[in-house]
């Protein structure tokens, strides 16, 4: 094997996170500054995880799958991994007549968390009741499904 087999040829100058084509903006990072390796000789920066990782963006999976698209995937995969889209929106619990906002994954609609717990309105009860108002999804739960 040659050198240039061996040594990715693009390199981003901020996290050094290596390409094989040079991207518009690192994908681990978001900087536009990447570098062209073989100019310099084929040295790429050596970096340490560590020394590189609050650059990172933070990208979580989201732990369920959402369906997959026809086509997408191995033949026969039903569920496809993805990346955490975190959104919130209020639920109100009919059953116990508590507000939350309900945090879930834009996604694939997984509901993740409640927070800001209080007891609902009278009027957030008569929207729950109409539909209005999501109701908690425990069904989706994480750990529950
Ligand atoms: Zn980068
Ligand atoms: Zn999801």
């Amino acid at each position: 094997m040659t050198q240039t087999e061996t040594v990715p040829p693009f390199q981003c100058n901020l996290c050094g996170s290596t390409f094989n084509e040079r991207p518009k903006l690192c994908s681990e990072c978001g900087s536009p500054s990447i570098r062209d390796v073989k100019k310099t000789g084929w040295q790429l920066d050596v970096v340490t995880e560590d020394s590189v990782a609050h650059f990172k963006k933070k990208i979580t999976p989201c732990w369920n799958e959402r369906p997959a698209k026809p086509g997408e995937g191995k033949p026969g995969q039903k569920g496809i991994k993805h990346d955490l889209d975190l959104g919130t929106r209020p639920v109100v619990d009919t059953a116990n007549q508590e507000w939350h906002l309900e945090s879930y994954c834009r996604t694939c609609g997984s509901t993740y968390s409640w927070a800001q717990g209080r007891a609902a309105t009278v009027l957030e009860m008569e929207q729950a009741s109409q539909g209005k108002i999501r109701k908690p999804d425990y069904e989706s739960a994480m750990g529950k499904a």
